[in-house]
């Protein structure tokens, strides 16, 4: 399902961007791996890996049961000079930033890194049955829009691309993985 959008991938800029996955609590090596394919697809990246991170405690707030996202963003090992490595940690525990109920994600362009958040895409979570593809497919979608916002896009009016704004599961998955033509002209890839 998720090959159709993709796009052809000019290969002088496929060698040029790296994006670092870190896992961070439990996210299993299932839904690593796929959303290292997705994103080579999807970004013509390199995709590696760096070590799993231990969910920060300091990241904690007690009285909501949730972790800040930002402060996650923090925790985040600093990758290197290179303007062309992004990073994309990814966790199960479930983020907020201050004024939002929840986040599924957030992006740092500053620290070119960015944080989602499997919690509230798994059916599972709404007492529904278990649907590993689909929640694998919430997940490559928040991964790719949070990456959009590090490559500098903002969101977009269109519903149906990557970079509109999910306020629902709805939204996320009515729209689909990629981006529409405009964003994808300003990524360049
Ligand atoms: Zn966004
Ligand atoms: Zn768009």
């Amino acid at each position: 399902m998720l090959a159709m959008s993709l796009s052809s991938i000019p290969s002088t800029q496929a060698a040029s961007l790296q994006i670092i996955l870190i896992p961070c609590g439990r996210v299993s090596q299932e839904m690593l791996a796929f959303l290292e394919g997705g994103l080579r697809r999807e970004f013509g990246a390199d995709v590696g890996y760096a070590e799993r991170m231990m969910v920060p405690e300091s990241a904690y707030a007690a009285e909501r049961s949730q972790y800040r996202a930002d402060a996650f963003i923090d925790q985040a090992p600093v990758m290197g000079p290179g303007r062309e490595t992004l990073t994309l940690m990814v966790t199960d525990v479930d983020l907020y930033v201050p004024r939002l109920n929840f986040v599924f994600g957030l992006a740092d362009r500053r620290r070119r890194t960015a944080v989602i958040s499997l919690a509230r895409l798994n059916p599972e979570f709404y007492g529904r049955s278990s649907n590993p593809e689909l929640f694998r497919e919430r997940a490559l979608k928040e991964a790719v829009h949070e990456l959009g916002h590090l490559m500098g896009l903002e969101h977009c009016s269109d519903p149906a691309c990557i970079m509109f704004f999910s306020n629902s599961l709805a939204d996320t998955d009515r729209k689909g993985p990629g981006f529409c033509p405009r964003c994808r002209q300003q990524v360049g890839r």
